[in-house]
């Protein structure tokens, strides 16, 4: 087991502890121990050992003073009876988020199901993280528990070794500490493909002897042939990982003798001036492989890496892979991120904390920030604003834009979902459509094939799938709409004329006033009279000569040709001659059962209900009014606004509301304004179930003590 000595050791050789932070080393270490004791892990060992490792490992990463606290802090909040707030109150604001960060990624579920979308779950990581050094603690943790995996079942191996592979070694990966992700890809690869991984290893030790022999040789050759060129680098040897040899093998199709480059030299400069310099002598000497030469100085890898990647055919006739870089570039290529942080007194440097942030919000975004002031501008708007990661109920995973609700989902899920959602569950509690989701959220959608797209669905989705689709949904039901109501337009108008357009129209008698109209086929006509681009009346001047049409077709004698055909619809109206027609009330009357109403026939919204007395009817295109009438089983509720003019006494109010609600009236809004005559006038928007019930509680109003006048006003908001 690792000592904390060691720790502090090998923390101080890359930055300067102070007394301060030693001591606060020595506290997290004592209370981790304190709440940890008792506790052991599979292997038998004292829990400690785990904390301890990982804050180890942490120091071989180069990490900051707060990242080596958290590290011996890390399974306390999970495991133990503490708490964050004693974390806080012990080790301040900063650990205290640091081990909550851990903590909420090891609570991230991690199901067979995400291993498809590895991509989603590792960027679910990065969202649930926050703050870059989150995930690098936790890349330390899951390397301590990788490298400790032989003391659990068989099973857990398997589920952890396949995590690791899928999500943490990418990670780690992309954020460049290349000796983390070789060992960590090597370990799964020992858990995952046992029977391989013997093998390989067996057949590596075999060659071993052989191939140091040859590194060795290899090595004073490269030194004799670069100091002709004056270059002097410091050259050292390597063998390929295993998980690497095993991949070339793989993707070439090779068999483990013919893997040749399985050895490798390192380079390392002065100046990059002198890599290009080494690299010609390399090049000078031996013969390079064509298509194996990478100038990652020039381009940059994602991660920062920077190297001149060559293969040579080298003194033995067998590939060298070589690499060269400068010293500084070593650095990044072996500690990835945390090499560019800079270290005042022990504590990131601000300039640091900032690239800790970006670094995140770069890998998220998973595309490569060049340009250092990008940086400024990425930390400056909100820290991975752009997205947010949702579950479905069976462990799926769906990337969504932020301010996404359950309509956005269900849209992303499939169009038909989106189009029949009515209702969804977050994390199990019913929410309104127009929820924001947020990261982590599990959305359960409800459907119901009696829904339909609604218009205001587009006030808050925020994906373009989704306001497409309910755009097409819309249109298309607008395209049916007219159809509908274009026929009945032409029938009546023929009907009214004594004609009968469907018996025209089977004869042939409406072919040449289709065909001058320039209207293909009837469907054609009837979107065209339904939407209004040709009216009725124009189909008819064309079919019939004006002096042969039936003068006597008066509207009333038609409308009672036509109330034989009566159907019901959900609105509370019945609309003859109508099937399945969108109804809808106009806001500008609002009207109420048991009031005279008249429809309107709009371009393409189905059909608006008004008062027999609303003026805005007299606006309207005669042809498009259509009788309707009150569905006698309909009992609201519907919304109307009552102005009440009363004096201003203190207890007026009350009373005027006591005799709403006595009447059962319920009121959604209330205004009182003070006039400056000594009354006040009070605006009531309430919801009844018809006419007479408007007219009781407007009567009843009256007889209360003060009240001067109660009237019934038009314009209301709807429902
Ligand atoms: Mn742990």
């Amino acid at each position: 087991m690792i000592r904390l000595n060691d720790i502090i050791e090998d923390v101080n050789k890359y930055l300067h502890l102070s007394e301060k932070d030693v001591e606060m080393i020595k506290k997290a270490y004592v209370y981790s121990a304190k709440v940890h004791s008792g506790q052991k892990r599979s292997s038998g060992e004292p829990y400690l050992s785990h904390p301890l490792e990982v804050s180890g490992i942490l120091a071989q990463m180069k990490l900051d003073v707060s990242s080596i606290i958290t590290g011996l802090l890390h399974d306390t909040v999970e495991d133990t009876l503490a708490t964050s707030e004693e974390i806080e109150s012990m080790f301040g604001k900063e650990i205290a988020v640091l081990v909550e960060g851990v903590t909420k990624i090891g609570q991230l579920p991690y199901t067979s199901k995400i291993e498809r979308q590895a991509e989603g779950f590792r960027k679910l990581i990065l969202a649930t993280a926050k703050d870059i050094r989150v995930v690098l603690i936790k890349l330390a943790d899951r390397l301590h528990n990788m490298r400790t995996l032989e003391h659990l079942r068989e099973d857990k191996q398997k589920r952890i070794a396949s995590e690791t592979f899928d999500i943490y070694a990418p990670l780690s990966h992309r954020l460049g500490i290349n000796w983390v992700t070789n060992e960590l890809e090597d370990l799964s690869f020992k858990f995952l493909n046992p029977d391989e991984y013997k093998q390989l290893s067996k057949q590596i030790t075999k060659q071993r002897k052989a191939w140091e022999a040859h590194v060795k040789e290899a090595k004073v050759i490269l030194i004799e042939k670069l100091s002709d060129f004056d270059l002097t680098p410091e050259i050292t040897g390597r063998f390929k990982h295993i998980y690497g040899i095993y991949r070339k093998m793989q993707e070439q199709n090779l068999e483990f003798e013919n893997v040749y480059d399985v050895m490798a030299f390192r380079l390392i400069t002065n100046s990059q001036k002198e890599c290009y310099e080494t690299l010609g002598a390399v090049h000078a000497s031996w013969k390079p492989v064509p298509g194996r030469f990478k100038d990652y100085i020039a381009l940059p890898k994602g991660n920062g890496y920077q190297s001149l990647h060559t293969t040579v055919i080298g003194p033995f006739n067998e590939r060298m892979e070589i690499q060269i870089r400068t010293r500084a570039m070593h650095e990044i290529a072996e500690s990835g991120v945390a090499s560019h942080w800079e270290y005042k007194e022990g504590k990131l440097d601000k300039g640091s904390t900032y690239e800790i942030y970006a670094t995140l919000r770069q890998l998220l975004e998973w595309k490569d920030i060049q340009d250092p002031t990008e940086y400024m501008d990425a930390i400056k708007g909100e820290l991975i604003a752009n997205v947010v990661y949702i579950f479905t109920p069976n462990g799926d995973l769906k990337e969504l834009p932020t301010g996404a609700t359950p309509i956005d989902f269900a849209y992303s899920i499939h169009t038909e979902v989106g189009n029949r959602c009515t209702r969804a569950n977050v994390n199990g509690k019913l929410v309104p459509l127009n929820h924001q989701l947020k990261t982590g959220d599990t959305v359960e959608i409800v459907t119901s094939k009696d829904q339909n797209p609604n218009r205001d669905w587009l006030k808050f989705v925020v994906t373009s799938g989704a306001k497409t689709k309910i755009r097409n949904w819309l249109r298309a039901e607008e395209r049916k709409q007219s159809e509908i109501v274009g026929k009945s337009i032409c029938e009546r108008k023929f009907k009214q004329n004594g004609l009968d357009f469907q018996a025209m129209l089977k004869k042939g008698n409406l072919k040449k006033a289709l065909s001058e109209l320039k209207i293909k086929d009837v469907k054609d006509l009837y979107l065209a009279v339904g939407f209004g681009k040709i009216s009725a009346n124009d189909l008819l001047k064309k079919a019939v000569p004006s002096d042969t049409l039936d003068s006597k077709g008066d509207r009333e004698r038609i409308d009672k040709i036509i109330k034989t055909i009566t159907s019901s619809s959900d609105g509370g109206v019945l609309v003859r001659g109508y099937d399945d027609v969108m109804i809808r009330f106009a806001n500008c009357c609002s009207p109420l059962p048991g009031e005279d109403i008249v429809g309107y026939i709009t371009r393409g919204k189905g059909i608006t209900i008004h008062r027999n007395d609303c003026q805005r009817l007299l606006e309207v295109d005669i042809d498009r009014r259509i009788d309707v009438e009150w569905d006698s089983k309909f009992k609201g509720p519907r919304p109307a606004r009552i102005l009440v003019t009363c004096t201003d006494k203190p207890g007026i109010l009350s009373s005027i509301t006591n005799t709403f609600s006595s009447s059962e009236v319920n009121i959604s809004k209330a205004e009182i304004h003070s006039t400056d005559v000594e009354d006040a006038i009070g605006t009531f928007d309430v919801v009844v179930s018809d006419l007479s019930q408007l007219e009781d509680v407007m009567k009843s109003i009256k007889k209360v003590k003060g009240v001067k006048s109660v009237e019934r006003m038009q314009e209301i908001e709807a429902l």
